[in-house]
């Protein structure tokens, strides 16, 4: 059977857990937050105590004060929530490339590579979970799916701080009342009623094209990717020297300060590449390229290097004669990729860390060891080496 692929993952009563966590006198008490009791507004999250009383987000603070009079109130440290809500995602991220936010507590996560991580779907799930709640310092209700409606109800089935995976989904799914559904709200479901329809299967055998409109996002297997394909679309850096080089270490050294370049390029546009391409120029004009897939789509510097490299030491070959220009493209860009790569993830995480000092600091702020040579060359300015080719350092 096929592992199923989407992971939803929802902090238990968001608001609430924090204000537990940062004082343990509220454990277990009804605890509402969004406002004092008398005040205007609504409930934005109700502890599990709370709700026991039938007190629930969207419901106005009187009421709730009237449902549960000893619940404590509290207005919310917002800034706070957002940044505990970061520490979340932060540490999905690392698990998937594929993290879709659905609200600050709430997200799906494609896990359709995580074959490659972990024993199972299953595990990876587990452990995403566990690694989640050990930052946060919140239980996380999760669920796995087929499709992201599976994920979804298998996730509100766990709650609080489980972890379901419903293996006959469709069947679940299929004789489940409509108001179970997201998106069928209250009123869609008092017509459905009216038409003799209340569950999701009676739907698809009567009423099959008003079944595929509610249906048609949640049917979906993969997340989708929040931007188009960037197709045929690539990304170069190439310079001519100042005077024609046969140095084997020099012509590194531009070859990993320009491949150093359109990682860093990536990385701002988050593309992952799937090829690399070298392209040399002799001194007598005559111009030559070479390609080479990566084994996966990435956006690692040493990853490129490793794949470069052998690519410039080929087209050396060619001629014995000096070069008088070197050019790098990575190519086959996508937004985001099907296989996660176990073996280069320590790879990326370093690539990152350097954009983000290198956002910071200015490009020039971490240079690579093998680029070094060319300190000699150029002068270097904030945001990266002046070469002779304009173009390049923009
Ligand atoms: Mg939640």
């Amino acid at each position: 059977m096929k592992p199923p692929q989407v992971l939803h993952l929802d902090i238990d009563a968001f608001f609430a857990a924090v204000e537990e966590m940062l004082d343990p006198s509220l454990r277990g008490k009804p605890l509402v937050v969004g406002g004092l009791a008398h005040e205007r507004g609504v409930v934005c999250t109700a502890s599990y105590a709370a709700r026991r009383f039938g007190v629930h987000s969207g419901m106005a603070l009187r009421t709730a004060a009237r449902k549960c009079p000893q619940a404590v109130f509290r207005r919310g440290r917002y800034h706070l929530y957002s940044r505990i809500s970061q520490q979340f995602f932060a540490c999905l991220r690392r698990f998937s490339p594929r993290v879709e936010e659905v609200s600050v507590d709430e997200a799906y996560l494609d896990v359709g590579g995580g074959r490659y991580l972990c024993r199972s779907v299953y595990d990876l799930a587990a452990r995403i979970k566990a690694a989640a709640e050990a930052e946060t310092g919140l239980k996380i209700s999760a669920g796995l799916g087929f499709s992201r409606l599976g994920a979804k109800l298998a996730c509100e089935a766990a709650k609080p701080g489980g972890l379901f995976w419903l293996h006959d989904e469709e069947e679940w799914i299929s004789h489940l009342t409509l108001d179970k559904i997201p998106g069928v709200g209250p009123q869609t479901y008092f017509v459905l009623q009216g038409l003799g329809v209340r569950r999701v299967h009676e739907l698809k055998s009567r009423y099959i094209s008003l079944w595929k409109k509610i249906f048609a996002g949640h049917q979906r297997g993969g997340l989708e990717r929040g931007r188009p394909e960037p197709a045929n679309r690539s990304f170069s850096r190439e310079t001519t020297f100042p005077e024609d080089i046969r140095d084997e270490g020099l012509l590194h050294s531009h070859l990993a300060y320009l491949l150093d370049r359109l990682a860093m390029q990536l990385l701002r546009e988050r593309l992952f590449a799937g090829r690399v391409e070298v392209k040399v120029r002799f001194s007598d004009f005559s111009t030559f390229c070479q390609r080479a897939a990566l084994s996966f789509p990435t956006y690692s510097y040493f990853q490129f290097w490793q794949s470069a490299l052998p690519l410039l030491q080929a087209l050396r070959t060619k001629k014995d004669l000096p070069l008088r220009l070197v050019g790098v493209k990575v190519e086959d860009l996508q937004a985001g990729r099907d296989i996660l790569p176990f073996f280069s993830l320590r790879d990326e995480q370093l690539t990152a860390g350097i954009h983000d000092v290198k956002e910071r600091f200015g490009a020039s702020a971490l240079r690579s060891a093998r680029s070094m040579l060319l300190e000699e060359l150029y002068p270097i300015e904030r945001d990266g080496m002046v070469l002779k080719t304009a173009s390049l350092t923009k």
